[in-house]
């Protein structure tokens, strides 16, 4: 860098979690692009504080989509070459912010991260600083860490620290440049590969080991102490745990640090659960009839549309249609939401308060459950969601309403349900595509279980077929010994 002019920063990235067991595809137009000042102020809203304005950084483009089957080739190079014209147009800079997810999966190729950040290293130069923060649900391979100079990963799940995670990698690079340090990372996969749904940090063990990186975080000549949970929908030899440490070459001991953070999770291998019941959907229905308290939340777990599911499975839907103390309305349940644009311009067709039969489902994932044919009413249309399109409550019987949307939403929050005129607190059962409950469905759960449904995010993973893992990796394989080994990576 220029020892007089403040540096220059470039800030831009690529965000998507593909699954790789469904045959749904992530196009472009699901992707949400956000340029300049519009970036700046929806993800670096830090870049406002004082410490910032000693660099000049560039916020030049972002792109993310929602969790979904793999990215399609087209769309993937259409995003890669903008992202490189955006760049090319400021360079040369001192350092490069990258904002990424970490689980990209794009058709036909392994490790699109690496890709990615291998087109944007050639057209920088070897001396410009690269930078990533990243979702502690990413696979990280040692071919990444090579390119990339300082990592920092998320410490909770479900996420409430990104923005303070890219400021923390924003400000590394800054501090990096300023002090014209020389960085290095030791990094050691760890043959353990787990849902989301068992690693929270809300519950024990994930709790105290993400709270617990925390005691390395200010030894001498370390950076960033990241742990990597991985992906666990993706059948690619990069899916694992990982621990990551950035320190100032020669000065620390990352080795050391990342071999302790990563023999830590290993030892606490046996102990992570699922935070609810669990149990097969029959099971789960069976005791929400038994049940006293409403609502009970059930999560429709292997169709999360948040971890990667398609989101148009009616494998629950069909479930709670065979139980008569729904069908009669002595008990009532909502079931959102449905992905299904056909389904939806049907019941346009046919118009309010229709009496109607109609397939719903299974139109893009139709590996893990079929369409259902089922006769009902159409009880609301409701047109004004950025993300869903239109929506439709379906009515079937007297006591189960069904939301069918023209778009993939998911449903995490009090209005998405209250928009619709839904009253989910006086329901005796909500089912909802997710995996753990995020803060509303949480306030609103009186009861709730983890429903292993079919899907292409199976919570069951053992059950799931994988071929390419590397082996041994626990769960998968549970009699093996394993020592930490870090692998440390300069430039
Ligand atoms: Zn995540």
């Amino acid at each position: 860098m220029s020892s007089q002019a403040a540096p220059k920063i470039a800030m831009l990235g690529m965000a998507s979690e593909n699954c790789t067991f469904s045959n749904a595809r992530t196009k472009i137009e699901d992707f949400e692009i956000l340029l300049g000042q519009r970036l700046a102020q929806t993800r670096y809203p830090f870049l406002s504080d004082t410490v910032f304005a000693r660099a000049t950084f560039l916020p030049l483009m972002h792109a993310r989509a929602l969790p979904g089957g793999m990215i399609t080739t087209d769309t993937y190079t259409k995003l890669k070459s903008d992202l490189l014209e955006q760049l090319e147009s400021v360079l040369p800079v001192d350092a490069i912010y990258l904002d990424l997810h970490g689980a990209m999966n794009v058709e036909r190729m392994d490790d699109a991260e690496v890709d990615l950040v291998s087109a944007i290293r050639a057209m920088a130069g070897q001396d410009c600083l690269l930078g990533a923060s990243m979702d502690l649900h990413g696979n990280v391979s040692k071919e990444l860490v090579d390119q990339v100079d300082l990592f920092s990963a998320y410490r909770t799940a479900p996420h409430i620290d990104t923005k303070k995670t890219r400021e923390k990698a924003c400000r590394f690079l800054l501090e990096t440049l300023e002090n014209d340090w020389k960085l290095e990372r030791a990094w050691v996969p760890i043959p353990l590969l787990l849902p989301g749904e068992m690693t929270s940090t809300l519950d024990e063990p994930g709790r105290s080991l993400y709270a617990g990186l925390q005691d390395f975080d200010h030894l001498p000549g370390i950076l960033d102490v990241s742990l990597w949970v991985g992906y666990v929908w993706a059948d690619e030899p990069r899916a694992h745990a990982c621990a990551l440490v950035t320190g100032v070459q020669g000065t620390g001991a990352i080795s050391d640090v990342a071999q302790q953070v990563a023999a830590r999770y290993w030892a606490a291998r046996d102990d992570f659960r699922f935070n609810v019941p669990s149990g097969s959907l029959t099971e789960c229905l069976d005791q929400t009839i038994a049940d006293t308290v409403k609502p009970v939340v059930i999560s429709d777990s292997g169709d999360n549309p948040t971890a990667g599911g398609a989101g148009d499975l009616p494998y629950a839907l069909e479930a709670v249609t065979k139980r008569d103390v729904f069908l009669s309305g002595q008990k009532t349940a909502i079931i959102v939401g449905i992905w299904d644009p056909t389904a939806v311009a049907k019941c346009t067709a046919a118009g309010l308060d229709a009496q109607i039969d109609l397939t719903i489902g299974s139109f893009a994932d139709n590996r893990h459950a079929t369409s259902l044919r089922v006769r009902g009413t159409i009880e609301h249309f409701f047109d004004h969601d950025p993300v869903a399109g239109r929506q439709v409550i379906f009515r079937l019987g007297q006591g189960i309403q069904a939301v069918l949307t023209e778009r993939r939403k998911p449903f995490h929050y009090f209005p998405d349900f209250h928009q619709l005129g839904l009253k989910p607190e006086e329901a005796d059962l909500v089912v909802v595509k997710i995996g753990y409950l995020v803060t509303d469905l949480q306030k609103l759960a009186a009861k709730a279980y983890l429903a292993l449904t079919p899907g292409s995010v199976n919570q069951h993973v053992t059950r799931v077929e994988y071929t390419r893992l590397e082996k041994p990796m626990f769960p998968f394989d549970r009699d093996f010994q394993w020592k930490p080994i870090a692998q440390v990576s300069s430039r």
